[in-house]
């Protein structure tokens, strides 16, 4: 192979992060460390924030402003509805059950349309757009009213950006300085209770737990918006939440593979031979699962050397201690938990667009804003 055309199929990536990355300089005193780099911000449907190193221009952290949206919609539902929980628990059909639905089966959707265009990924994100979305109407429409309400739905959504962003900065600050559990648990008593939780794991994961426990500690010092009990809180639920969606990632990567695109329209007249299409995967990310109940144990302790109860009700972010087990679970039934009447005619909906990807790029434009019916134009919301 002509070694120029090897050249030409690889993207410069280092010059594209010069024309947009925006340098930073963070200096972590309790660490001794002078954290530098370029940030990029970027929408993508790719849910979590990463880092590359780079030759030439040093740690570069990629921030999805993806997760962001996602984030508010879901922490607005949860600080409003949260108190449905055990109506959940017992299955029972609430608005907290039906909104967690409609977002969840939308990220599952999105996430199997990023790698293939397969007729069930369409057909759920159709249910999602036509007959689900108006549920979250009055859950934006309420924050949209009242700036106090929209401040703290803010806060939250920040919150979890943060937690993820600061794992990814735990990964730098790790590579110079190997000591760094030792200066957490000097930092925060105690912090020893988390090594024979971590030993069951293997070395690499453990990585991911100390990254996990830096990200809450850098949180909980820097956030200004929320009190420490309501950060803590957030913490909890963020990583409840980021264990589903990575479960529902890695479910959506297998349903993608074994439903492969299809843009074929010669396909779409071969009907009887095309039915099938339902067919998907999901399930529990275990080991993400673990690191939640690691944070989980991290947020706990904290709360105990502050005298800080977390699972009893309080009025803005309601918390249950079993709560990341409990939404892993109800996670595998989005999609089966009812078979609504309109699911027929968005999987035909979803054969007839398969043909029309344009058409279909319009749709998933359309799903990032929500129908304010009581307006006459419609609003943009955050999604
Ligand atoms: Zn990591």
């Amino acid at each position: 192979m002509p070694r120029n055309f090897v050249r030409n199929r690889i993207p410069n990536v280092e010059e594209f992060f010069l024309s947009e990355a925006i340098g930073f300089d963070y200096p972590i005193p309790e660490l001794g460390f002078d954290l530098t780099g370029h940030q990029l911000s970027i929408y993508t449907e790719v849910w979590d924030a990463k880092m590359f190193r780079s030759r030439h221009h040093g740690n570069i952290i990629v921030n999805n402003t993806y997760l962001s949206s996602f984030a508010y919609n879901i922490a607005a539902v949860w600080a409003y509805y949260g108190h449905e929980y055990d109506q959940l628990k017992r299955n029972e059909d609430c608005q907290l059950v039906r909104l967690l639905t409609y977002n969840l089966k939308k990220f599952f959707a999105e996430q199997i349309m990023r790698r293939s265009n397969c007729v069930f990924g369409a057909a759920i994100f159709l249910e999602t757009l036509f007959y689900e979305e108006h549920l979250m109407v009055p859950v934006i429409k309420a924050a949209d009213d009242n700036e106090k309400i929209r401040m703290f739905y803010d806060a939250l959504q920040n919150l979890m950006s943060s937690l993820l962003l600061f794992h990814e900065i735990g990964h730098i600050v790790r590579d110079k300085r190997n000591d760094m559990l030792e200066l957490m648990q000097q930092d925060s008593d105690g912090m020893e209770m988390l090594g024979s939780y971590w030993s069951r794991y293997a070395d690499q994961q453990q990585i991911e737990f100390e990254c996990d426990a830096f990200a809450v500690l850098t949180l909980i010092r820097q956030m200004k918006h929320l009190s420490l009990e309501t950060s803590l809180r957030g913490v909890i639920f963020a990583f409840a939440v980021f264990a589903v969606m990575s479960g529902l990632d890695k479910s959506a990567e297998a349903t993608a593979k074994q439903t492969p695109s299809s843009l074929n329209s010669e396909d779409l007249d071969d009907i009887f031979n095309d039915m099938a299409g339902a067919d998907f995967s999901v399930g529990i990310d275990k080991f993400f699962v673990a690191r939640a109940h690691s944070v989980q144990l991290v947020a706990k302790h904290i709360a105990e050397q502050n005298g800080i109860e977390l699972f009893e009700s309080c009025d803005d972010l309601p918390l249950y201690e079993d709560i990341i087990d409990v939404l892993s679970q109800f996670s595998l039934d989005i999609v089966t938990r009812d078979n609504p009447p309109y699911r027929g005619k968005c999987e035909m909906l979803a054969r007839a667009l398969r043909g029309n990807p344009r058409g279909m790029r319009y749709l998933k434009l359309r799903s990032k804003k929500f129908s304010m019916p009581q307006n006459r134009s419609p609003s943009i919301a955050r999604d």
